[in-house]
């Protein structure tokens, strides 16, 4: 996959050189490259930002270094990224939208700081690429680099070939609507708290058994959102579970 990121900040993305990430980066797997928007700037205060019309507090981040950049990265007559836009104001992002974005060839993010980017820079993009603006949360951040560190965190790892055993990501929180069950591991007993007695058994089929009823009950409680959703495909052992 190739990713380009488009900045104020590159420096912000560092941690992309760390961990599995920067694993996956340096056997090719993830292509990625951070660009500074300021160079698509011609003043010499390298100017990206401008007042909001119609007024109003803070700054807009002006349409043309956008343009310029998106331009460059994406020329018109190439195959097109994805465009991401992290906002306040976007699709919240989750597990199934970080496998679908795991399936794209390229994807292009733009970060936002201040206000925001001129309304129009989406737009004219959305002529000739697909536009996502993509939320963290029902929360305000100073600027897009966190989100991106977070989407991309979220969707390399479901890059085949980036996690050594992919088998982990099919038991896990969000895999299949549910939370994952707590797990242990080594001393059996710690400061008088003991590992469940059925994970040391070496009963796979109860063990397992386990698990799901650890992962309905942890979602029953804490997300029964997840769980409301799920109701259709309980049986009756999930049922009794809960
Ligand atoms: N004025 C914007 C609004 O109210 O929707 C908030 C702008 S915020 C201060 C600056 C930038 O941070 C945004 O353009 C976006 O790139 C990023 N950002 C802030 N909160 C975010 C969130 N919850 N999810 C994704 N990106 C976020």
């Amino acid at each position: 996959m190739r990713v380009d990121i488009v900045s104020i900040f590159p420096e912000y993305l560092a941690p992309l050189d760390l961990s599995l990430i920067g694993r996956a980066r340096a056997s090719g797997l993830l292509r990625l490259a951070v660009h500074d928007l300021r160079s698509w700037t011609h003043d010499v205060h390298r100017t990206v930002d401008d007042t909001p019309y119609g007024g109003g507090p803070g700054m807009v981040m002006r349409p043309e270094p956008w343009g310029e950049a998106l331009d460059a990265l994406a020329p018109a007559e190439a195959p097109q990224p994805r465009l991401l836009v992290p906002s306040p104001a976007g699709t919240p992002f989750t597990q199934a939208m970080a496998h679908e974005l795991a399936a794209e060839e390229r994807l292009l993010f733009a970060c936002g700081r201040y206000e925001g980017i001129d309304q129009r820079v989406l737009e004219h993009a959305a002529a000739r690429m697909p536009v996502t603006e993509v939320s963290l949360g029902d929360y305000v951040l100073f600027g897009g680099e966190v989100a991106v560190l977070v989407i991309l965190e979220a969707v390399t790892r479901l890059l085949p070939g980036v996690l050594g055993n992919a088998g982990s990501l099919d038991e896990e929180s969000h895999a299949h609507g549910l939370l994952e069950a707590p797990v242990y591991t080594k001393p059996p007993s710690w400061r008088g708290h003991d590992v469940p007695e059925i994970l040391r058994s070496g009963d796979h089929g109860r063990i397992a058994r386990w698990r799901r009823d650890e992962a309905l009950r942890r979602t029953a409680a804490r997300r029964p959102d997840m769980l409301a959703a799920l109701a259709d495909d309980l049986d009756k052992r999930d049922v009794a579970a809960l």
